[in-house]
């Protein structure tokens, strides 16, 4: 019979890590299972200037590894398995990896969400060299720069409004000539006298891999087939996120993109139900804010609600 552990958190992005140091202080020896994208969306990030605490700014990657030095430091434990299926409805719950099955009387689900990549060679080769998926972490880098913004939702639109405030010039592509976003962010970014929309536009590349940082895009119109190269020193993609909560379907609400529904902050539900013992924070339920102290205040909001939930039970 495998042990019975208390609480086992599932990422090791941010919200993952200050839920680990949580219960770790409290004594519930929690286990983190750290995903396939360990760190979570911090460790490809470079210098962060945002988090409280660090008045010159931090590395994304160091900033991850402290959390991970605080959470082992007070007994949490750490293991690479990637989660392949949960039983959320038994008790304790049954979690499935390829290294066995593992059993919890609490669940903090941290897995996060993924940017989405275009998947160019390039584009991932220069990600934190010159390519980014979050303004608000990077586009402080690009003052009195020119840089593209790919994508036609509002995401995109918001990247490239808030963008303005550094560059130079936006140009923002779209392979459409039709956009999703709100009628009022594309009439917004559509009259930015900083903003340039050029529609039915792919990147093809982005150059500057030698180089190690972004020299420029090369791009096709997809209507005339013609290609030509726009020097910009960033590329931001604005082409929205998933949400890393696909093995929950069917045992968990979730909304119409696939994040985890919460209530009271982090309690998760199933049909309208609370499911006892699990929990969900940050990215994987937080479309709008996004940010790495949300993540970790919301980490923390779970990691207490998991304590409670073991003490009125007398574990
Ligand atoms: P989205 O609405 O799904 O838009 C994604 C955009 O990226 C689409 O224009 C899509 O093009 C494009 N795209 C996707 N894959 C691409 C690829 N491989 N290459 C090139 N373009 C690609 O995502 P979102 O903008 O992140 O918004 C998600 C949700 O959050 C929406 O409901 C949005 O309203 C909401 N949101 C609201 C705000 C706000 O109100 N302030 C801000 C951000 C997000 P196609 O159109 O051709 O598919």
């Amino acid at each position: 019979m495998s042990e019975i552990r208390d609480t086992v958190i599932l990422g090791s992005g941010c919200a993952g890590l200050t839920a680990a140091i949580y219960t770790a202080r409290a004594g519930l020896k929690p286990l983190v299972l750290e995903g396939h994208e360990p760190g979570g969306q911090l460790s490809i990030t470079t210098l962060v200037e945002n988090f409280p605490g660090w008045p010159e700014g931090i590395q994304g990657p160091d900033l991850i590894e402290n959390m991970k030095k605080q959470a082992a430091r007070f007994g949490a434990e750490f293991q690479l398995a990637h989660l392949s299926r949960v039983d959320l409805n038994a008790h304790p719950i049954k979690l499935h990896t390829a290294a066995g099955e593992i059993l919890t009387r609490t669940l903090i689900v941290a897995s996060g969400a993924s940017a989405r990549w275009l998947g160019l060679p390039s584009e991932q080769a220069l990600i934190g060299h010159g390519v980014s998926s979050c303004a608000t972490c990077d586009g402080a880098f690009f003052r009195g720069h020119e840089i593209a913004v790919v994508g036609g939702g509002d995401s995109a639109m918001e990247e490239a409004l808030f963008l303005t405030r550094f560059a130079s010039k936006v140009t923002l592509l779209h392979r459409r000539d039709a956009f999703r976003a709100s009628k009022i962010m594309l009439e917004r970014a559509m009259a930015h006298p900083n903003i340039e929309l050029r529609p039915n536009t792919v990147v093809v590349e982005v150059l500057g891999v030698e180089e190690k940082d972004v020299k420029g895009l090369k791009l096709k119109n997809v209507k005339t087939g013609m290609e030509d190269e726009l020097p910009v020193k960033g590329l931001f993609l604005g082409i929205g996120h998933e949400p890393n909560a696909k093995m929950f379907e069917g045992q968990m609400d979730l909304d119409e993109d696939g994040y985890i529904k919460t209530t009271g902050n982090v309690l998760t539900t199933f049909g309208g139900k609370a499911i006892p013992g699990v929990f969900a924070c940050g990215d994987v339920q937080d479309r709008r804010y996004r940010q790495a102290i949300t993540a970790a205040g919301s980490g923390c909001m779970a990691a207490l609600e998991a304590e409670k939930y073991l003490e009125e039970r007398g574990h």
